[in-house]
């Protein structure tokens, strides 16, 4: 079951009960809807496409997928008729990741049997525009997460659609972490939010905002000593296993305490890069 949040006069969210808490948002103008991720089970994202045209009696023009990962991106083929937005990178690495990932997944889980991956045709770089209506989306390219993520700001409503540039824990794998500290900052500095929608989880609001990004810069600067000190020590799987998220100023119990099985993914990933660099010297 979806929980749906009305977060402005004309911003929705709508949060995952099946995976993971994913957001997905909607932003309902005069001349139809933009629809920001999509959710992993087609059965969820179908509640969305029911609330636009049975409640809202709209339609929806476009559907920005922020990037490429598989719990945002599976519902995109039930928009039929919405153009689809995506970063250029977003594009490529659907169709070299998360396609083949998907033909697997499908394999494996008979809820996903029918979903199929409709790929962004609209591209965006650095920064685009859209607009639609009443309102104005600007799309940024905030990497680190991922290398092709875009967040999504609703100029008119200072709502931030964020993406998994900001969740309850940064989740590094994949991307980049000098990234990830430049993408948090830029958002930190953007005026004026008063909401920040996360990839997962609940949304944030402008008085707490700052405050939790900065324990996220401080997180990945933790997280990256952590790494770097247990290779030096000559340390290994059983020091990384022992690394809690708590040590890293982070709640053990977000997401589901889901959260713990990310810090360590993404203490093996750094550990991973600091064995790579010093192997090459
Ligand atoms: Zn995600």
């Amino acid at each position: 079951m979806v929980l749906r949040e009305r977060i402005a006069d004309h911003v929705y969210v709508f949060r995952s009960g099946l995976y993971a808490h994913v957001n997905a948002g909607l932003v309902a103008t005069d001349e139809g809807c933009v629809v920001i991720d999509t959710l992993p089970y087609p059965q969820e994202t179908q509640e969305i496409v029911e609330f636009v045209t049975k409640r809202l009696r709209s339609h929806v023009r476009y559907l920005v997928l922020t990037h490429c990962h598989a719990d945002h991106v599976y519902g995109a083929y039930l928009f039929q008729g919405a153009e689809i937005v995506g970063h250029r990178l977003s594009r490529d690495l659907m169709i070299r990741q998360t396609r083949p990932a998907l033909i697997e997944a499908r394999q494996r889980n008979a809820a996903l049997a029918e979903v199929r991956l409709d790929l962004p045709t609209m591209l965006t770089e650095k920064q685009a525009t859209l607009r639609l209506g009443e309102f104005t989306l600007v799309l940024d390219h905030s990497p680190g997460h991922s290398p092709d993520l875009i967040t999504v700001y609703v100029k008119e409503e200072k709502v931030l659609f964020a993406s998994d540039a900001v969740m309850p824990v940064p989740y590094l794998v994949g991307g980049d972490i000098s990234d990830f500290r430049r993408s948090l900052r830029a958002i930190m500095h953007l005026s004026p939010v008063e909401d920040v929608v996360q990839g997962h989880g609940d949304v944030l609001l402008r008085g707490e905002v700052n405050t939790v990004l900065q324990t996220q810069l401080d997180y990945l600067d933790c997280i990256e000593k952590t790494a770097q000190d247990i290779f030096a020590s000559g340390g290994g799987k059983a020091e990384l296993d022992a690394s809690d998220i708590e040590d890293c100023g982070l709640r053990r119990t977000a997401l589901n305490g889901y959260v713990q099985q990310l810090h360590r993914g993404n203490l093996y990933f750094l550990f991973g890069q600091a064995r790579r660099q010093a192997r090459q010297g």
